[in-house]
């Protein structure tokens, strides 16, 4: 779906001394058609500049890119590209451009030659698919932060596309609109959407099939959430916050407790230790 080999990036220098900073460099990576995957990192290392990057934004400096066996660099292919690559971004407030809910929806579709049967055939699904359905003359601005966020996925949805970055697209949401958002992102995965995930929570990360960590523009960390919070060093490391049941599992097992790594969630690790215990 989306292939990166060798990719570096700088932004233009802004300062006098013409030097300009790299952002990203050397990556290699290959998001699967239809992969759920999460991004972790501290701030600063390149996240965002990877999600513009995958949807044709920004241009890599090095290296090249694909998307959807698209090529950035050609302007025919890069419109393409962005209508393929959806972003949905951290402030709810700021992705609202209409006056209602059916509006706000229409706005990326008008413009693009899409019939009248068609656009409103569309959003009706598209409202559907993320559950706002009942809400559809509402005034956008009227909403929860959930609700704005899946608001702004309907918009994307509207338009077909076949990935959908999230870059903190939860950060800002109250627990409610963060568990909506999660499950709409469930829901997009298992209808076959390409799901991108860029969060500082390990909680949600853990609903990915994949995660990588970037650490100073370079991807440190490759593979699933489970192994990699499975190795909490390395991660305290990389400043980046571990599942609560994993941390405690880690303690136990470092005070000699012989507990095994494969418990996926508190539930599991609960029923293990009880094991445990009941055998003395
Ligand atoms: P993250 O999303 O992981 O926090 P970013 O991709 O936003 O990281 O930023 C990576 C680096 O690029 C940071 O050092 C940031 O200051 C720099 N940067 C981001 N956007 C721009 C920009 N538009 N112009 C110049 N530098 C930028
Ligand atoms: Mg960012």
């Amino acid at each position: 779906m989306i292939q990166l080999k060798g990719v570096g990036f700088r932004y233009p220098s802004i300062k006098e001394t013409g030097a300009e900073e790299r952002v990203l460099s050397n990556i290699d990576l290959t998001v699967d058609q239809g992969e759920y995957l999460a991004v972790m990192g501290p701030n600063g290392s390149g996240k965002s500049t990877m999600a513009r990057l995958f949807n044709g934004l920004l241009l890599p400096t090095e290296g090249e890119i694909t998307v959807d066996g698209l090529n950035p660099r050609k302007l025919e292919e890069v419109w393409e590209i962005r209508r393929r690559v959806g972003m949905v971004f951290q402030n709810p407030d700021n992705q609202i451009v209409a006056t209602t809910v059916l509006d706000d929806i229409a706005f990326g579709l008008e413009n693009r030659g899409v019939s009248r049967d068609e656009m409103v055939e569309r959003i009706q699904d598209a409202i559907a698919r993320v559950g706002l359905t009942g809400l559809e003359k509402a005034a956008p601005h009227h909403l929860s932060g959930g609700q704005k966020q899946r608001l702004a996925i309907a918009g994307i949805l509207a338009m077909r596309p076949s990935v959908i970055i999230f870059d903190e697209a939860t950060s800002m949401l109250d627990p409610v609109g963060r568990r909506e958002v999660i499950a709409a992102m469930k829901t997009l995965h298992q209808e076959g959407t390409t799901v991108i995930h860029i969060t500082h929570s390990a909680d949600e990360a853990l609903h990915a099939e994949r995660l990588i960590v970037m650490v100073e523009g370079q991807i440190q960390r490759e593979g699933t959430p489970l192994q990699i919070f499975s190795k909490p060093e390395k991660l305290i490391e990389d400043a980046l916050e571990v599942p609560l049941f994993i941390d405690l599992r880690e303690r136990l097992r470092r005070q000699g407790m012989s507990l095994s790594q494969h418990s996926a969630n508190s539930e599991e690790l609960v029923e293990e230790l009880w094991g445990l215990l009941s055998k003395g």
